[in-house]
């Protein structure tokens, strides 16, 4: 089997992502840091699991996030070797405003301290930029260029065409994830051959 893991924080569309890569019908729009276990959907050979969903929403505690910040840490170390793609999810919309916000403050939002942890994995970690369709036309290539420099990745955005895949759920439009989760199931494929 091959897996791919998402991570993100809550209300991002992790879910959504999962529903429509699976084709099934998965919990959307539930409260997020309720669920603490990460979830599993099967297609095919691909096994798509859903990480607890981290942000302060809802009144969830600040001890909680750490809670699910150590859940997401252990899994992707206890699952290192069985893990083939790493996917933090970010939210088109929102995210530069969110880590600019937390900078401000002199503190490192999750979505990055999580980011880091899956480079340190050296999982080579995808970033999924949902929501595409709340950015205009025009303003695309900036944002998505002000999104990964946050990551730590140099602009310009499409020379890591392996690494970022800017979607829209709502549109429907999930082929630069697709074509992403292909290649890598096809050179993983590859490897085991030699
Ligand atoms: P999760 O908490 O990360 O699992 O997020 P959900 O999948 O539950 O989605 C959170 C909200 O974002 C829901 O209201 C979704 O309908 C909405 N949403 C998901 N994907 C998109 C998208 O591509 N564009 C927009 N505008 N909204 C989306």
């Amino acid at each position: 089997d091959f897996e791919i893991v998402f991570a993100g924080r809550s209300n991002v569309g992790k879910s959504s992502i999962v529903k429509a890569l699976s084709g099934r019908k998965v919990k959307v729009g539930k409260r997020p840091g309720v669920t603490l276990k990460p979830t599993h959907v099967k297609k095919g050979e691909l096994v798509i699991t859903d990480l607890p969903g981290f942000g302060f929403m809802n009144g969830v505690k600040e001890r909680k996030q750490d809670i699910v910040k150590d859940k997401i840490v252990r899994y992707i170390e206890e699952g290192n070797q069985r893990i083939n793609i790493a996917a933090i999810v970010v939210d088109a919309g929102s995210f530069v405003e969110v880590v600019d916000r937390w900078d401000q403050r002199g503190e490192l939002p999750i979505d990055i301290e999580i980011f880091d942890f899956f480079t340190e994995m050296d999982l080579e970690p995808l970033i999924v930029v949902n929501k595409m369709d709340k950015i205009r036309e025009e303003d695309k290539d900036r944002v998505l260029d002000a999104i990964i420099e946050r990551l730590g990745l140099f602009p310009p955005w499409r020379q890591w065409i392996d690494r970022v895949a800017p979607i829209s759920v709502k549109k429907g439009d999930l082929q630069a994830l697709n074509s992403i989760i292909r290649k890598r199931i096809h050179s993983a494929k590859r490897d085991s051959l030699l």
